[in-house]
């Protein structure tokens, strides 16, 4: 299938990384290569720079914030001006994570102030648990300051989708979450022109292997059946969403 988009994958943890930039490269796949660590930038960065397809993200983990995440912060900081993606950035506020909350909101606050101070950046989010307060937070910090939001990996209620919807957000959406009736409900409710796709792999399997961008077709697939249309007029869509999400940005 021609015109796949994964719009967020981990690509610098696989351990063939480098041959799948290739394989992204050859079969025309647009992928974002989300980090974890500001560390990871300048080596994905330096892989990407002259990449049609592969793009990088900076980004800070929330799972990844300890007590006192002032040294990653700062790193971040420094790499921002020549990141034009932000990701993987947000909150978790899952049992694991709680613990982190305070410092990873005071991460996450910094992370949308600097965005807005400079404008033209296209931010990947995860929100596990607490969408929001994600959207108060963009609310006060991110507002009408030129920059798009994606929320990756969508969990929230139809309540919460509607606010974020408002605030103008798009979603990347995940085979995992068709597979479940709850998902299935909530993408209904999601406007089609804010849809892209991901596969936030090797966090997530295909069969018995992490999955790869290509497996994004599987979303394609499944969102086409949702929507009760063809695979192509899916796939066509997304690209005009992430056309459109870019070419909003000056
Ligand atoms: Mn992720």
């Amino acid at each position: 299938m021609n015109n796949l988009i994964d719009f967020h994958c981990h690509l610098d943890l696989y351990p063939d990384y480098e041959s799948l930039i290739d394989d992204c490269e050859q079969e025309g796949i647009r992928t974002l290569a989300v980090t974890t660590t500001p560390r990871a930038w300048p080596r994905n960065r330096d892989l990407m720079v002259q990449k049609k397809y592969v793009k990088p993200a900076l980004g800070l983990h929330p799972q990844l914030i300890g007590e006192d995440a002032s040294d990653e912060l700062m790193l971040w900081e420094k790499y921002l001006p020549e990141a034009r993606y932000i990701g993987e950035v947000g909150l978790d506020a899952g049992s694991r994570f709680y613990h982190t909350l305070k410092e990873q909101k005071r991460v996450f606050v910094r992370i949308l102030q600097c965005c807005a101070e400079v404008g033209g950046k296209v931010l990947s989010i995860h929100s596990v648990r607490s969408v929001n307060i994600v959207l108060d937070l963009l609310e006060e910090f991110l507002q009408a300051k030129n920059n798009r939001v994606v929320l990756h990996w969508f969990t929230g209620s139809k309540t919460e989708a509607s606010r974020a919807v408002e605030f103008g957000c798009y979603f990347s959406i995940n085979a995992e979450m068709l597979r479940i009736a709850k998902g299935n409900a909530l993408l209904r409710q999601l406007p089609i022109e804010r849809l892209l796709t991901e596969t936030d792999g090797p966090f997530t399997q295909y069969q018995d292997r992490p999955n790869e961008p290509k497996d994004v077709a599987l979303v394609i697939k499944l969102l086409a059946e949702l929507q009760n249309t063809t695979p192509e007029n899916i796939s066509n869509k997304v690209v005009s969403n992430l056309k459109t999400l870019l070419g909003d940005i000056k």
